[in-house]
């Protein structure tokens, strides 16, 4: 679904990314951990084009995504098709990035009417199905201001999902939450991933990313320093700063 090719990213003279090769399988539900500022989300806004890598190679779904390199340099593609691409891709932002003005149904319908050019009546229909979706139907005509941040970032999942992505991004999604209201966005992913949604999760929530993952990788100076199943990761770690770190979250 997703393949990366010896991505590098530097911002100035600091490389945040050196050399990432993964692959993310369709259905596949894959969680990222690592200390901060180990280049976590980089990676995630370098996978929607967010961040244009330096060097290295992007394919989603089989075909060569964002840009082409020609004579070793970077060709991007039209805006077009970049978006056309971009739009396979959902993503959810630690600060749910909602439209203060719009009410739930409003934050769901705006990209399907404005990016997907559909009617009003049909962009309503379906927001009113993914507000379902995340148990959000009787908060259709609230305004962010009116919702809690559980609630919120679930609006901010339903407008994720109003767009048929293929595959899910989460950078953090609960990591501005109050505890209590971490549950209930968890349960939304997890529900997703029981319906084969390919998702890509940065996440702090240990716990979660042992139930839910198929596959972990750990990430540290920019690099994939591990990888492996929740088990191999979290239960017999091979490398000492996998070790390091999860002993000091894991306490
Ligand atoms: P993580 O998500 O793992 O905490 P990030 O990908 O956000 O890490 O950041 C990795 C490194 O890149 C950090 O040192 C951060 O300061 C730096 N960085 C991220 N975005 C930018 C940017 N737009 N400009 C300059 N430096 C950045
Ligand atoms: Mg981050």
């Amino acid at each position: 679904m997703i393949r990366l090719t010896d991505i590098h990213k530097s911002f100035g003279p600091h490389e945040v990314l050196r050399g990432i090769s993964e692959s993310f399988g369709a259905g596949e539900v894959t969680c990222i951990i690592g200390p901060s500022g180990s280049g976590k989300s980089t990676l995630l806004r370098c996978i929607n084009f967010l961040e244009h890598p330096n060097s290295g190679e992007i394919e989603i779904e089989g075909a060569r995504a964002y840009y082409d390199i020609v004579n070793g340099r970077i060709r991007l593609h039209a805006e077009s098709r970049i978006a056309a691409v971009r739009r396979k891709l959902g993503m959810v932002f630690q600060d749910f990035a909602l439209f203060p003005h719009l009410t739930a149904t409003g934050n769901v319908t705006e990209g399907l009417i404005h990016a997907l050019g559909m009617s009003k009546d049909q962009a309503n229909g379906i927001a009113a199905r993914m507000l379902a979706r995340v148990g959000l139907a009787d908060r259709a005509s609230h305004y962010p201001d009116e919702l809690s941040g559980g609630q919120k970032q679930r609006v901010a999942i339903a407008r994720s999902l109003a767009m048929s992505p293929k595959a899910m991004l989460f950078d953090e999604p609960t990591s501005a939450l109050d505890p209590e209201l971490v549950g209930e966005v968890l349960d939304v992913m997890k529900t997703l991933s029981d319906e084969g949604m390919t998702m890509v999760i940065v996440t702090h929530e240990m716990k979660f990313a042992q139930e839910i993952a198929d596959r972990v990788i750990f990430m540290d100076k920019g690099a994939v320093v591990e990888q492996g199943t929740p088990q191999q990761i979290f239960e017999k770690p091979q490398h000492e700063r996998t070790q390091g770190f999860l002993k000091r979250v894991m306490r």
